[in-house]
């Protein structure tokens, strides 16, 4: 008898009684893009592999961590072994202290280094979490800022008028967090240098940070305006506050020192938090700043923080053949390929008159269905998001997998070669139509 080759709708059927809607993450649903989620079973470099044997070209590099492309051979290697000398000893490996010193070698500009020290953790929640924890012990304080439409993670205190799923689901926040927590929280619109100087004139000695994406890409990218992160920082510093700057998705990925690095107006920001690409693939995340903040985590201070998984041996070894990879020539193709993508997905649209406009922050790239290009939250939703649907499925059947989100970048790796992007480029065509036909 012939073996049956289970299709993604039988998978997700299955998925769906098994666990809560049959993901582990709510984005994975394609829920806003009514198309059925597709079930990998393989990658390699660009292309990912589906249960029914379909090849995609993949744009969504396992949302951010895949620069390289899926299963580099260096990194894979470094993995496996990691793997064959133990999985796990939740004890000190020389490992973590080389990545953290790789790190703090890395972010550096001008000779500026932010990061004196660096503790690694298993996700960009917890890193976020942690800093926030870690500016509330440092300054005796207890209100955060934070910009509509920036994500940080899911812990309570930070998923108020969040971007990623919440804004995909078009939710205030999330259900099952305290009322005095959220209360810890206050939320300004993004970009707008006078809503930061009259939260700080309000609450001022009361506010502990304020955490920024380095350059947004949860609401779809939304740049930072010429400056903003360095007008930030002042006020913050004049205040006694920190800034606690996100880099869990834009570092090592818009260029070696993440955001930080490119910012045409440097700052100092007090804590920086890394995630995805810092860990190659596996899970892995830090922050770090100055030996005077970062000093006051235990056991040196009173800040606790702790994780039986944190700096895993096989996570810090992909981190480290990872960003041992990412070299100049690395970031030059990412850079080049995103270019040619972003170029002609907008030909593709003005070519059927569709309102659009593509949003860039270094390599980071999405696109807008609107006609100026927005910059906060509110201009974000504004746009005519019911036409990514179709262009998305017109994408899918042709073989390209984008991200199920209007609100979600792009993600480009160092393996989208030539004969990758002109596959890309060729699709776009078509999914333009669709989207002039929504
Ligand atoms: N911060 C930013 C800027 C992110 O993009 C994300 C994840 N998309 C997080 C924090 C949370 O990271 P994680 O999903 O690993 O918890």
């Amino acid at each position: 008898m012939a073996a049956l080759t289970p299709t993604n709708e039988q998978e997700f059927a299955r998925a769906q009684a098994a666990m809560p809607g049959g993901v582990n993450s709510p984005v994975r649903a394609f829920g806003s893009v009514g198309a059925t989620p597709r079930f990998f079973v393989s990658a390699s470099g660009p292309r990912v592999t589906d249960v029914e044997g379909r090849e995609y070209v993949d744009l969504v590099g396992s949302w951010g961590p895949a620069i390289l492309g899926h299963a580099h051979p260096a990194v894979v290697h470094a993995v496996q072994d990691a793997a064959a000398r133990g999985l796990g000893f939740g004890a000190s490996t020389p490992g973590e202290t080389e990545l953290a010193e790789l790190v703090e070698r890395r972010i550096e500009r001008s000779g500026i280094r932010p990061i004196e020290k660096l503790r690694l953790v298993s996700t960009g929640t917890e890193a976020t979490m942690t800093a926030i924890r870690l500016a509330r012990g440092a300054t005796g304080r207890d209100l955060v800022v934070k910009f509509a439409g920036h994500y940080h993670g899911h812990s309570d205190g930070l998923l108020a008028e969040a971007g990623s799923g919440v804004a995909t689901l078009a939710l205030p926040g999330s259900a099952g967090v305290p009322a005095a927590i959220a209360a810890q929280t206050l939320v300004i619109p993004y970009n707008d240098l006078d809503a930061v100087h009259e939260v700080f004139a309000a609450r001022g000695t009361q506010i502990a940070a304020i955490i920024v994406e380095a350059a947004p890409a949860n609401m779809g990218i939304v740049p930072p305006a010429h400056g903003f992160n360095a007008a930030i920082a002042e006020i913050a510093h004049a205040h006694g506050a920190l800034l606690i700057l996100d880099e869990v998705l834009t570092g090592f990925r818009v260029g070696s020192a993440g955001w930080w690095g490119i910012d045409p107006v440097p700052f100092a920001p007090d804590l920086v938090t890394f995630g995805k690409v810092i860990g190659g693939g596996l899970p892995l995340a830090a922050l770090g700043g100055s030996a005077g903040v970062m000093d006051l985590l235990a056991p040196l201070g009173p800040v606790y923080q702790a994780g039986t998984l944190s700096g895993n041996p096989l996570a810090v070894a992909a981190g480290l053949a990872t960003l041992r990879a990412l070299d100049a020539d690395a970031y030059a193709q990412i850079d080049a390929a995103s270019t040619t993508i972003a170029d002609a997905a907008a030909d593709a649209l003005t070519a059927e008159g569709v309102a659009h406009v593509v949003q860039r922050s270094g390599s980071l790239f999405s696109i807008a269905f609107a006609a100026t290009p927005p910059h906060d939250y509110e201009t974000v939703k504004a746009q005519d998001a019911f036409r990514y649907p179709p262009f998305f499925r017109a994408m899918l059947d042709a073989g390209i997998s984008l991200p199920p989100s209007v609100f979600e970048a792009w993600f480009v790796s160092a393996a989208h070669d030539d004969e990758t992007v002109a596959q890309i480029v060729a699709a776009l065509p078509a999914a333009a139509r669709a989207a002039a036909a929504a």
